[in-house]
């Protein structure tokens, strides 16, 4: 059980408010905002070079515990500015060729959607989207039919944007190996709120993003790649990082997935995200993700009470996140009704899931999503206003 009181006077920012925005923008805990902002002193001080020097093995443990958290090697990782930004780079490394195929979820994020069609564009592959079952998670028999030794990456994502629900991951990963095609995993709505490892899952590569559910600064992110992928794999784009000019017409790849990072970042953020992870680690994920599905579960059911109001979320194995609509109310204006008594929740557009809010007609969902650090008071609070109340 996790020490609800420790963790609400660890985050300053969760007393006086009902926060249920954690698939957005969570609120980190004070040691996350100390080590960024310590950082950025220090650098005012000395330089960012000799600031840096002076952490780096922080900095080398960001890795680390990331690592500790995926089930992964520190060298599998790469550390980026966005989850967006890593999967990208992964993608656009893949060689792609006229007729072969990207497979996508129904419940994809725009991002990758719209990075798939551009690449289709450019290189003349085909963009082929897996339906989902009626209960809403990828359709491992379609999947099965679809794919074939044409099909070069299969992108699943782990736990859709505007929903509740988790998608297999093994099973598809299975499938797709068979006929040599790649899985990559947009994990940026799993990590830091249930169990994810790397290697039970055979993922070839994985992405997540720093200021969700681990609670993390803004502009961080991480890409993991299967080592013998990133030792072999050339990134689409390089640096002297990535690489080493080692003659004149020549250069040497860093051996393992720091090959798919750039030099430059911030070193704050970078150690802010360290501080971010080894509290997740401390507390445990596996209390993290049964604090996070209780409420979850509290907040369907309570708010599935209110009439008018519609819960959105498909799946069987479900998430923090929780989608409702209310009859006759924009979602927007159900935000911002709900910001005006100090409850924070977002709206999930169509575009940000074009495909699967299309097939379900649906143009918006308000998205509510506690986190451990959330007290059941923090729902009852949306529930009422919610309930007109
Ligand atoms: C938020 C989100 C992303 C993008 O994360 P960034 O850190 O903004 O790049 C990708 N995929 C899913 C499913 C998301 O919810």
């Amino acid at each position: 059980m996790l020490d609800l009181h420790r963790v609400r006077a660890d985050t300053p920012g969760c007393l006086g408010q009902a926060f249920l925005d954690s698939a957005g923008s969570s609120l980190p805990p004070r040691v996350v905002t100390e080590t960024v902002i310590t950082h950025l002193r220090r650098e005012a001080e000395v330089g960012g070079y000799r600031a840096a020097a002076e952490r780096a093995d922080d900095l080398a443990d960001v890795k680390t515990a990331l690592a500790a958290l995926l089930g992964a090697q520190p060298g599998d990782l790469a550390l980026t500015e966005s989850a967006t930004r890593g999967w990208a780079d992964f993608f656009y490394s893949v060689p792609l060729a006229a007729g072969e195929k990207i497979l996508v979820s129904e419940v994809e994020y725009a991002s990758n959607a719209i990075a798939a069609l551009q690449r289709a564009r450019s290189t003349g592959a085909v963009v082929e989207v897996v339906p989902s079952t009626p209960t809403g998670e990828v359709d491992l028999d379609a999947l099965a039919r679809m794919l074939d030794e044409r099909v070069r990456l299969v992108s699943l994502v782990h736990a859709p944007t505007n929903g509740g629900l988790l998608n297999p991951v093994r099973e598809v990963v299975d499938l797709a190996h068979a006929v040599g095609a790649l899985v990559l995993l947009d994990a940026c709505q799993s990590v830091g709120q249930v169990p994810v490892d790397v290697v039970a899952l055979g993922v070839d590569a994985l992405s997540g993003t720093g200021r969700k559910w681990l609670r993390g600064p803004r502009g961080t992110g991480f890409l993991y790649v299967r080592p013998e992928l990133a030792a072999t794999m050339e990134p689409a784009a390089l640096d002297l990082h990535g690489a080493q000019w080692t003659e004149e017409s020549g250069y040497r790849l860093a051996p393992d997935a720091s090959r798919f990072e750039f030099w430059e970042c911030s070193v704050a953020g970078r150690l802010g995200l360290g501080a971010a992870v080894r509290y997740l680690l401390d507390l445990g994920i596996d209390e993290i993700e049964q604090s996070v599905s209780a409420l979850a579960e509290y907040t369907r059911t309570e708010l599935a009470a209110v009439p008018g109001v519609t819960v959105r979320d498909l799946g069987v194995d479900r998430t923090g996140i929780v989608s409702f609509t209310v009859a006759g109310v924009d979602p927007t204006r159900v935000r911002e009704s709900l910001a005006a008594k100090d409850i924070t929740v977002t709206v999930s557009g169509r575009g940000s899931t074009y495909l699967d809010m299309s097939r379900r007609g649906l143009d918006a969902v308000v998205r509510a999503s506690p986190h451990y650090f959330n007290s059941f008071d923090d729902v009852d609070r949306l529930v009422e206003a919610v309930d007109g109340r």
